[in-house]
């Protein structure tokens, strides 16, 4: 039997823009915090909480003195006041409950939660402004200030966040690595396999014609000849010594460019490479793919080239 290949990426492109309808789809239909390790994903679960919470909860004390003397001075609606008003009885300050918060001065609260969500999902701040209906510059506020706001939440949540921020190329999580070493050990089988059955009518009736590279095939069942790649996104892809550095390079937001130089690639390669590799990851290990689009979303610009660490 031939495998069915998924040809949902035909038009895949990274990074997602609002005119890659299927990245987007594909992303939202991940599971939200998979991007995550697995031990910091109760946190993340419990600062999008904050979040959609904080606006409409009481302080507990005083911003200025954390005197926890603190008194209700004018509920919301009085004088249109959008939040209860507080003041303190020790020093007399007024405040509420974002005062002294990085929040402070942001609108439209009810989209925090889902602004924050969105981010860990993978999306970059311009899609997620067009999401939402805010503008890129207050995305890029809001932005700061939930970082500032993850910081005081959850240092270590912050600093694995922070750092999968920066342009550095960032180390992947304990499950995005198990995939890709997987996968890597796929591409090698498919460089070494000698037994495959044919593609086409799953004949286990064949014979080797040539193993140099991604074994060739006769069926004695349809008579038809095959190899290795026949009928996978990886057919007629060529270099499979490249594979799997290609992989890595890939995983970790390399772009085409810097792919094409380090690798010895041209652009109409490295091009075609993407869809394809892309495509293969697809349907056994989608963490990558996810992975992938995110790193790259992140890494638009000046991307240090250097070796690899
Ligand atoms: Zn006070
Ligand atoms: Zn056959």
């Amino acid at each position: 039997m031939a495998p069915a290949i998924p040809q949902t990426f035909s038009t895949f492109n990274i990074p997602p823009t609002r005119r890659h309808v299927e990245t987007i789809d594909f992303l939202l239909a991940r599971p939200s915090l998979e991007l995550l390790p697995e031990a910091l994903r109760p946190s993340a679960r419990g600062f999008l909480f904050y979040l959609a919470t904080l606006p409409t909860s009481a302080p507990h004390e005083c911003p200025a003195c954390a005197s926890r003397s603190i008194a209700l001075a004018t509920p919301a609606g009085t004088h249109g006041l959008r939040r209860d008003g507080y003041y303190c009885r020790d020093c007399n300050k007024r405040f509420n409950v974002l005062s002294g918060t990085p929040l402070r001065l942001l609108r439209s609260e009810e989209k925090w939660k889902p602004w924050m969500s969105y981010r860990f999902q993978g999306f970059s701040q311009e899609l997620i402004a067009t999401f939402l209906g805010i503008s890129n510059k207050a995305s890029m506020t809001w932005s700061r200030a939930f970082m500032e706001a993850m910081a005081d939440y959850d240092t270590e949540l912050h600093r694995w966040w922070e750092d999968h921020q920066s342009t550095h190329i960032s180390e992947l999580t304990d499950e995005a690595e198990k995939a890709l070493e997987e996968c890597v050990a796929r591409l090698t089988e498919l460089s070494t396999l000698t037994d495959r059955h044919c593609p086409y009518c799953g004949s286990s009736s064949t014979q080797v014609l040539t193993s140099r590279r991604a074994t060739e095939y006769q069926c004695h069942g349809c008579e038809r000849r095959y190899n290795n790649l026949t009928e996978t996104p990886l057919s007629h892809i060529q270099h499979m010594e490249l594979w799997p550095e290609y992989l890595r390079l890939l995983v970790v937001g390399y772009h085409d460019t810097e792919i094409g130089e380090r690798l010895g690639l041209s652009k109409s390669l490295t091009n075609l490479w993407r869809q394809r590799f892309l495509e293969f990851m697809q349907a056994r290990w989608p963490l990558l793919v996810h992975w992938t689009l995110w790193q790259w979303s992140r890494r638009r610009a000046s991307v240090p080239s250097g070796p690899r660490t």
